[in-house]
């Protein structure tokens, strides 16, 4: 489309002028964005920055803070906020500090300068995945603390390492800690996605990543003779097996009747076989072996054994010389062998104090929905402790690990109302 001049101009002048922060507005979205130039990314994260300038932030605001560290150079910073009866379950909000890596060639604005532009929208690796909401459980306490509340219950803040990279040195092992335990959770907020309308998103579950690798041996031979079951015939066999499976829960996608979170993905992602020279392969040779790999993810609704059996029975039957090795990238039931799957109806208390308290804040929540990737509340859902994945990034688009993320000032600040509402109500709930 050519945009002529003319129409830029009267475009531009028809727009409602932009919100003008308050001074104190305005500090917020400043700290906002000294966090998100802390080059918190993937392979060499500046914890010891981070964990500096949220324990001043913190102390500022005056919460008690503790550093603990699970693995030398991973921190994991506490807040707390001593309720006014400690001996009820506390609630925790978490985030983690990390991020994935963002390249600069590909960035309007360096990932790490936090850039606001015209419009107010803040550029950043990190501005919705999960810094974000860092800061606005930060100042959400700072105008809780002004305004003279007290909690009820404890209220504690995690900021946690390693999320990005599986969570095995930070929040899992932050969880397993006798420290966690002395935390007495009783729920979690941890993070979400944004959401493209003006409801907010909410995740009661995370699918659950596996990784499926199929070995597929054979008599090899010349590449001139036809014969059954030779190694790569067998894997072809399994891939296309997989394809017909896959088939059917994608169409069960495309028709609207189930969110891509809910049915199992299984998606292809190598395939070795041959017989290598140094210009190519040997072609007039079949060879003894193959191998498949894929990405599975589970929905935690769905049982492992299921799967298991389809693998056994369909996917890489041993009668047809397949072995097959399912690594599972995370717990799927929790301690008493439940899904991980925290209740969104009357059976959770603080579910109904949670929507509640949106409702309050003026805000629209969505269907509850799977996650279609993991996050840390993984580790708490483990535990048994009920814990909902949420981010107040309503009309927004989904952003997170890809290239110019940003977060608009206007729904930074919004989101610090919201969990205004959120932390009073659920620290102030008798169950
Ligand atoms: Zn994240």
């Amino acid at each position: 489309m050519v945009l002529y001049p003319n129409y830029v101009t009267l475009h531009r002048r028809s727009r409602l002028p932009r919100f003008l922060p308050s001074e104190d507005e305005e500090a917020r979205i400043e700290r906002f964005q000294q966090y998100l130039r802390i080059q918190t990314a993937h392979p060499n994260p500046d914890y010891a920055g981070a964990v500096s300038f949220l324990s001043t932030q913190a102390r500022s605001i005056g919460l008690e803070t503790l550093t603990i560290e699970f693995k030398p150079g991973k921190p994991v910073l506490i807040l707390t906020w001593t309720g006014s009866d400690p001996s009820l379950p506390s609630l925790l909000l978490n985030s983690h500090i990390d991020s994935v890596p963002a390249d600069p060639a590909h960035w309007i604005h360096p990932p790490f300068s936090a850039y606001r532009d015209s419009d107010g929208r803040i550029f950043a690796r990190g501005a919705q995945d999960d810094k974000s909401i860092a800061i606005q459980y930060l100042e959400a306490l700072r105008n809780l603390k002004a305004r003279g509340f007290s909690p009820l219950r404890s209220i504690h803040v995690s900021l946690v390492p390693d999320e990005e990279i599986g969570g095995s040195d930070g929040n899992e092992k932050f969880v397993a800690s006798e420290k966690f335990r002395m935390l007495n959770v009783g729920f979690v907020l941890d993070e979400g996605q944004a959401s493209l309308t003006d409801e907010f998103r909410v995740f009661y579950a995370d699918r659950l990543p596996w990784s499926l690798i199929v070995n597929a041996v054979g008599a090899p031979g010349h590449g001139s003779k036809m014969h059954d079951s030779s190694a790569v015939e067998n894997l072809m066999e399994c891939v296309e097996t997989v394809a017909r499976f896959r088939e059917i829960q994608f169409d069960l996608v495309k028709a609207g009747i189930r969110a891509g979170s809910e049915v199992i993905s299984v998606n292809p992602v190598y395939l070795k076989a041959g017989t290598p020279t140094p210009t190519g392969f040997v072609m007039n040779l079949q060879p003894s072996e193959a191998e498949a790999g894929f990405d599975v993810r589970l929905p935690p609704t769905e049982s492992v054994d299921f799967l298991r059996k389809r693998i056994e029975e369909e996917w890489a039957p041993i009668s047809r010389n397949m072995t097959y090795q399912l690594i599972q990238k995370g717990p799927n039931r929790d301690v008493t062998g439940r899904p991980l799957v925290t209740a969104t109806d009357a059976t959770n208390p603080w579910w109904s104090v949670f929507t509640q308290a949106i409702s309050a804040s003026g805000g629209k929540l969505g269907k509850p929905e799977i996650l279609s990737s993991t996050t840390d509340a993984r580790f708490m859902r483990q535990i048994g402790i009920p814990t909902l994945g949420f981010s107040p990034m309503s009309n927004t688009p989904i952003l997170l690990h890809d290239h110019n993320e940003f977060l608009k000032d206007t729904v930074f600040l919004k989101g610090i109302k919201v969990y205004e509402n959120l932390i009073s109500d659920l620290s102030s709930f008798h169950s």
